[in-house]
């Protein structure tokens, strides 16, 4: 692909952010789809995201991911916000517009749910835990009530347990007793970080069934420790994978009209994980 004066421009803020999948993956996409467009990392400071967000429209520059720690600030800086967005107060997807406005989105929770009907995971009237109570849980649990799930949050803060079922009518499990609300549940989501450092859930895997449909939103590593012991124990286990791309492709979408080439941005972020392992 040439890079000319005309090649529009989005990209991702955030701080980290070398270790984003997003160029790898919405390049290929843009590639897929004969776009003529470019992704690229911006390394934006925590406190300068609501000028990087404000500043798209000087720069043209056509479509935004955030991730930490912008997500709050972008949301603040956006002139119009999508409905979960605007519940989360937070967004990871910003569209310049072509009145100049700009247009936040969150698309985490959408890009679960698709991921999770992609593999014939079943929602509707089924229990599902969400273990974590931080941003990605908040980001998921309405969309999970909204696909039909009947959602439990546990998290080791139960005041951050609260904050995040408090919109949807969902319940909350104590976390001393997570096992037992395993048991209970059809589909148990890990919606820690724990996987990423190679850390064991914080429940006995024993307690998983082959009934159990387990999610992991971790995806480097792809084999988390929580997947090994859901294989091993017989239940159906997903990485973070799917959603990861999922919700690119909805920010694909969201910039450029196009429906997303999904098998381009999984091959493409899959390889790049592959290579870094
Ligand atoms: P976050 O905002 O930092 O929240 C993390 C949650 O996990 C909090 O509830 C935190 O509890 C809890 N937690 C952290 N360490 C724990 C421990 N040792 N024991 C028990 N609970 C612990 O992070 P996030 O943004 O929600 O992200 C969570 C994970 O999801 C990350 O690994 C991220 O990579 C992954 N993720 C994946 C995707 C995807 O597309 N697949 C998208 C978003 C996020 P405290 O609040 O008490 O610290």
């Amino acid at each position: 692909m040439e890079v000319t004066a005309r090649t529009r421009v989005a990209g991702v803020i955030g701080d980290p952010v070398r270790h984003s999948l997003s160029p790898v993956m919405q390049n290929a996409a843009f590639e897929a789809a004969g776009l003529d467009w470019v992704y690229v990392a911006f390394e934006v400071p925590r406190g300068s995201g609501a000028r990087a967000v404000a500043a798209m429209g000087e720069l043209a520059i056509a479509g935004l991911n955030v991730t930490m720690p912008h997500k709050a600030a972008a949301a603040s800086a956006c002139d119009e916000l999508s409905a979960a967005a605007a519940r989360l107060r937070s967004v990871n997807t910003v569209v310049l517009r072509e009145d100049g406005t700009l247009y936040g989105d969150s698309t985490d929770g959408e890009g679960l749910v698709r991921s999770l009907a992609e593999e014939g995971v079943e929602l509707e009237g089924r229990l599902v835990l969400v273990i974590g109570a931080g941003g990605a849980a908040r980001a998921i649990v309405p969309s999970l009530d909204h696909a039909g799930a009947r959602v439990t949050v546990s998290a080791r803060r139960p005041e951050a347990a609260d904050e995040a079922v408090v919109l949807t009518g969902g319940a909350t499990a104590a976390y001393e007793q997570l096992g037992d609300a395993v048991v209970e549940a059809d589909v148990v989501v890990n919606a820690t970080p724990l996987g990423m450092a190679g850390e064991p859930p914080p429940f006995d895997p024993d307690r998983l069934e082959p009934r159990h449909t387990v999610v992991d939103l971790v995806y480097d590593p792809a084999q988390t420790p929580l997947i090994e012991a859901a294989a091993a124990r017989g239940s159906r286990a997903v990485g973070g994978l799917g959603m990861l791309v999922h919700q690119g492709a909805l920010a694909f979408t969201l910039w450029t009209g196009e429906e997303a080439p999904l098998d381009a941005m999984r091959e493409a972020a899959s390889r790049a994980l592959t290579e870094r392992s």
